[in-house]
């Protein structure tokens, strides 16, 4: 194996090659999830009009305390001509239009209303309870910039400025092949050296969950026209994901046949543990991901080098793993060539975040994982971590 490059070398050589994907014009009802490619500027004043926030009373508030005679009401989106002179009230709904000459709406809760008249016992100040025209956005302000994740709140905010559609990047196109004579598909009995394919529907998820279009091939068997019939296909998506086959045994074909197919490797090996064979090349504008048929090392090297790329090429100005600052609840033993990344639960603390390492660490227990909430990086080294050392995770 070629020398071992460290995960952020590995990462930042992937990164290199991760660049946005083209964008399209999407209506907004359509981009939920997509990351902009462009800044967005409200085409409105919001709230577009001084908008009334209480159900209550439009007054003059040089009037206050005072009895005033009520001279119209409002609804919202029912505005009234008349302004409002000194001795009148117009009765005023949430998200009415504050009518001319009134200065301050007094809620409900705080008058008596009799007959045709409304008493406010105390003082308001000018602008009470009243939205200023424009005060949350100004027409032509930006709502949102470049490389924003469309969120449901974001949407909201998109609509309310008045916008249609926005400039997006194109979903990426995930081809999952995943290759091992021994691996068969649950539902099926399993005969003596077979096991059930599990990373499949992991990669898939996770592919999925990171905003992909997700095109999960057969599985391959070791041989190398079942992986050059696969990987033919697999190399006219955006992203291939391989799983297995990439370590140094006889039947590990991946990057041999993709070699034979154009791809050209950026690295093969990365210090880490689990996911160490990790391989990863280009074909043109694909990237190319050969994970390691372990189960953890699979969704190890997804979480470090795939989501970021998955996200990059999305347009995402920050891709790099979310790692989060936590407390080490139990010794780990550093590894001296290799990053380890142990999985880990997550406990919260008076004042910060407790990881515990699980037991049952080795790279094919996936069953173990379920009890895991994240993988927690102790870094290459000599010494044993002891409770109490700051450590970085990644949620699962
Ligand atoms: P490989 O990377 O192909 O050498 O596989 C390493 C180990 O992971 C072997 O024990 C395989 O049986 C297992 N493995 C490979 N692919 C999968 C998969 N898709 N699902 C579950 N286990 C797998
Ligand atoms: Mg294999």
């Amino acid at each position: 194996m070629a020398a071992l490059l460290s995960v952020s070398d590995a990462l930042a050589r992937v990164l290199d090659h991760a660049r946005p994907l083209p964008t399209e014009r999407l209506a907004i009802g359509a981009a939920h999830g997509r990351v902009l490619a462009e800044h967005v500027r409200s085409l409105v004043d919001l709230p577009p009009f001084q908008s009334s926030s209480m159900d209550g009373f439009a007054v003059r508030s040089s009037d206050l305390p005072g009895t005033l005679k009520i001279v119209g009401r409002i609804a919202a989106g029912r505005p009234e001509s008349r302004d409002v002179r000194s001795g009148e009230a117009i009765e005023i709904s949430t998200g009415g239009v504050v009518p001319e000459g009134a200065d301050a709406v007094i809620p409900i809760e705080r008058v008596v209303v009799t007959g045709g008249e409304v008493e406010v016992p105390a003082q308001h100040p000018s602008g009470d309870n009243i939205r200023s025209l424009g005060g949350d956005v100004r027409a032509g302000a930006t709502v949102l910039e470049q490389g924003a994740r469309l969120t449901p709140a974001r949407l909201g905010a998109l609509a309310a400025c008045g916008i249609v559609d926005v400039a997006v990047h194109r979903v990426p196109r995930v081809a999952i092949a995943v290759t091992g004579t021994e691996l068969r598909p649950s539902g099926t009995p399993l005969e003596r050296g077979q096991i059930y394919e599990s990373n499949g529907i992991m990669l898939e998820s996770l592919a999925l969950a990171t905003g992909a279009l997700v095109d999960r091939l057969a599985v391959a068997e070791d041989t190398e026209r079942a992986h050059r019939s696969v990987l033919e296909t697999a190399l006219t998506a955006d992203i291939v994901l391989t799983s297995g086959g990439v370590s140094v045994g006889p039947h590990d074909l991946v990057r041999r046949v993709e070699a034979e197919l154009g791809v050209e490797e950026v690295f093969w090996g990365v210090a880490m543990r689990p996911g160490k064979p990790i391989a990863f090349g280009i074909r043109g504008a694909t990237l190319v991901f050969g994970l390691p048929g372990n189960p953890v090392s699979s969704l190890v090297g997804f979480l470090l080098f795939v989501r970021p790329a998955l996200l990059a090429v999305q347009g995402d100005p920050d891709p790099a793993p979310p790692f989060l600052p936590g407390i080490l609840s139990a010794p780990a033993r550093q590894r001296p060539e290799r990053d380890d990344f142990v999985r880990a639960r997550l406990v919260r603390g008076a004042d910060c975040i407790h990881v515990m390492p699980t037991d049952g660490q080795e790279s094919h227990m996936i069953a173990r994982t379920t009890a895991a909430d994240a993988i927690v990086e102790i870094p290459r080294g000599e010494a044993t971590l002891e409770p109490g050392t700051p450590v970085r995770y990644l949620v699962l």
